[in-house]
């Protein structure tokens, strides 16, 4: 918002529900409800920001059954913007990961953005992924100094507001007191909860770090509480043995299955 560049500064926001199919619930606008309460939601975030909010709603997701989401959410959205390239001159697609994480992979296309913004680019309208250079944690850290968040972050891959039990909410709010930052964020999570079970929150980092594959979120989250010498007590790691042995009790009982 404050770049000096002409031409380069943020003018719109978007919210876009492209996820309407017949596959989600069986309805055709199964997912409308839902982002028609986002978009009110977010409306207030925008008019604060002094931005116009701009959503679209369509059933572009017919053409994508069968396929991944993580496998095409980047042509969906990118496909949105450009039918109304009249209006997008540049579009601000944020990263999901790193620059150095570049890599060719279905699994999540977001590791390969960077060629992505350039293959679907043209005349009228240019691509740019932003936050490439930073981490995720770095990132959380960036927006955390603005107080428009404290307000409206909102993360939740399952409800309207942050449900504060899934990965993603578990995961920002391990950031954000890695960060030393999660008391701004009363309104927005349920903090008191989180202290309650403090030891729960940090068994699932513990789990997840051990389990994760490429993107290092959970190993930042740990990193950022070692430098603060902030101690993962005993029973935090045995929230995370539990958790492993879970999961590798189902992996047991999947192969002895699949052998009988
Ligand atoms: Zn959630």
């Amino acid at each position: 918002m404050d770049e000096c560049l002409e031409g380069f500064r943020l003018t719109h926001l978007t919210y876009f529900n492209i996820m309407n199919s017949a596959i989600w619930q069986g309805r055709e606008d199964s997912s409308r409800e839902f982002s028609n309460a986002r978009i009110d939601y977010v409306k207030p975030a925008a008019d604060e920001l002094g931005l116009k909010l701009v959503t679209v709603d369509s059933n572009l997701d017919g053409i994508y059954r069968g396929f991944n989401y993580l496998a095409t959410f980047t042509f969906r959205f990118f496909g949105t913007i450009l039918a109304l390239q009249k209006l997008f001159g540049k579009y601000y697609w944020s990263s999901g990961h790193t620059f150095s994480q570049f890599k060719l992979t279905i699994d999540d296309i977001a590791y390969f953005d960077l060629l992505s913004v350039q293959c679907l680019s043209n005349e009228n309208t240019t691509f740019y992924s932003v936050g490439s250079e930073i981490t995720r944690i770095e990132k959380t850290e960036y927006i955390s100094d603005f107080a428009i968040t404290y307000k409206f972050l909102n993360v939740c891959w399952s409800y309207l507001y942050n449900c504060g039990k899934c990965d993603k909410c578990r995961r920002t709010m391990l950031g954000l007191y890695a960060l030393g930052k999660l008391n701004y964020y009363r309104e927005v999570f349920d903090v008191g909860y989180f202290y309650q079970n403090k030891d729960e929150y940090l068994g699932h980092m513990l789990f997840m770090w051990i389990t994760e594959k490429d993107h290092g979120y959970y190993s930042e989250i740990r990193r950022y509480l070692r430098q603060r010498y902030i101690k993962i007590p005993a029973r935090a790691k045995m929230c995370a043995i539990k958790l492993l042995y879970n999961v590798t009790k189902k992996k047991i009982k999947r192969t002895m299955e699949s052998l009988t």
